[in-house]
């Protein structure tokens, strides 16, 4: 065991090494060689240590460089060193995170990184949560609370009796609503059809004076934080007119709810702590390992009512019982990485990790600017939407980043544009990294021009 973890450190280690030079998307011979994994299952068994050889040997190159420093796809955090070796630790220890009977330590690492969250958001005395596999996850568990007390107003109880015959719920989303909202819907039963659209401004934001009548039997869902543009739903003023009307406001804030704890960005999210329940990602700007995320939610019975289980040989007790609180039963301990990059971090230091990544945005941005492209978004996050205007041109200026495999980042559309996105979300990200890619960008630009 001792010797195959050994080799196993040592792997990681040089893997960690190779992403200073390699492409940041595996190569086509890399690609090719995946060819090796289409063996037959095995009659007989092999050593392990082969097989972990085999698994570096073809599996390494045929992975995306995202745990380096160039990588701008999606939105994407990189895994934080103390996040790495406690995540191992948290391996080692091999803990079934369902009940404190089978993993105290998890139960109990719940509670405080649940305090800590809600200090660090801001949020109500009474909020609770859910740790999850990612913030779709995290937003189907705030909507089934949602749902529960919903329906529980009007004698209706969702869990026993199903949505069958149940009152309507009706939904209220932006056009820029993240499309795992709409999947959380369509497995709730809700329907992702059936939500009522919302317009937005040139930023993505939700136009509040365009709400309806809201009322006790509805849920509005915004965001903090557009996958594209990093823009901010007006979460106070649709907060306002959602609670004098008894209407549930959900946020998905995946990455944009850790601008809270920055003074220069909390304004952004003014007025979040009046919402009934938040999703926020720890995999994307956190930078622990996937999958991970949070459900949060102000009203505990609601999320309880929601998740909960009843079995035979379940025995309450007063500890925290995560599996009450989440869709999954058994489950790892996926708090201990949270954990440890909050306590390692501190406020000041995951302040700080934000608002760089923002400072690095802005010179991006700049630089993009002033080589001619065009940036389509106010650059008040992390994110960056970049064209050439002409649809044609952008994705060909698309493709040659990713062929140049200097940094990757990619394609998306955005207010009728074909452009890049660029998401600065990884704390290994420097701004050397940024001025080499940049200078990528603007040698694709002068080749284009002089071609
Ligand atoms: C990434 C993202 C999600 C989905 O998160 P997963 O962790 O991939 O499930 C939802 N909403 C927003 C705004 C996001 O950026």
């Amino acid at each position: 065991m001792s010797d195959l973890l050994q080799q196993a450190l040592q792997r990681s280690i040089a893997y960690l090494k190779s992403l200073e030079t390699r492409e940041v998307f595996p190569s086509a011979t890399a690609l090719d060689q995946l060819a090796h994994f289409d063996e037959p299952m095995p009659d007989s068994p092999c050593s392990a240590d082969d097989t972990l050889a085999h698994l570096d040997r073809f599996g390494s190159p045929a992975t995306v460089a995202s745990a380096g420093s160039r990588y701008f796809g999606f939105v994407t955090g990189g895994t934080l060193p103390v996040a790495h070796a406690a995540s191992w630790l948290a391996t080692t220890w091999d803990q079934n995170g369902a009940l404190f009977t089978t993993s105290p330590v998890t139960s109990r690492l719940e509670q405080v990184v649940l305090r800590w969250l809600r200090d660090l958001f801001e949020l109500p005395p009474d909020t609770t949560g859910a740790f999850v596999s990612g913030a779709t996850l995290a937003n189907f568990t705030a909507l089934a609370a949602a749902r529960h007390a919903i329906l529980e107003r009007f004698g209706w109880d969702v869990e026993a009796q199903g949505l069958f015959g149940a009152p309507e719920i009706r939904v209220i989303v932006s056009d820029e609503i993240h499309v795992s909202i709409l999947k959380a819907l369509s497995m709730l039963g809700l329907g992702r059809e059936r939500v009522q659209r919302i317009p937005v401004d040139s930023q993505g934001r939700l136009q509040p004076e365009a709400l309806p009548e809201l009322d006790d039997r509805t849920i509005v869902c915004v965001q903090a934080g557009n996958v594209n543009s990093g823009g901010f739903d007006p979460i106070r003023a649709v907060c306002e007119r959602a609670q004098s009307a008894g209407a549930w406001v959900h946020v998905d804030g995946a990455f944009g709810l850790w601008a809270r704890v920055s003074p220069q960005l909390r304004a952004l999210c003014d007025g979040l702590e009046r919402a009934d329940s938040w999703s926020v990602d720890a995999h994307k700007w956190l930078n622990v390992p996937y999958d991970s995320g949070i459900a949060l939610c102000r009203h505990p019975d609601a999320l309880r009512a929601a998740m909960s289980v009843r079995a035979a040989y379940l025995t309450e007790r007063d500890e925290r019982e995560p599996a009450h609180y989440t869709p999954e039963f058994s489950r790892r301990a996926r708090v201990v990485d949270i954990w440890a990059v909050l306590r390692t971090l501190s406020r000041q230091g995951l302040s700080d990790l934000i608002e760089e990544h923002c400072r690095l945005a802005r010179i991006f941005a700049d630089g993009l600017r002033e080589a001619g492209f065009i940036v389509h978004n106010d650059v008040v996050l992390n994110q960056i939407v970049v064209s050439l205007g002409d649809p044609h041109a952008t994705q060909a200026m698309i493709e040659a980043i990713q062929r140049d495999g200097t940094f990757w980042a990619g394609a998306t559309h955005w207010q009728g544009q074909t452009a890049l996105r660029i998401s600065i979300s990884s704390w290994a990200i420097t701004e050397a990294d940024i001025h080499r890619s940049l200078d990528v960008m603007v040698r694709i630009f002068q080749e284009r021009s002089a071609s």
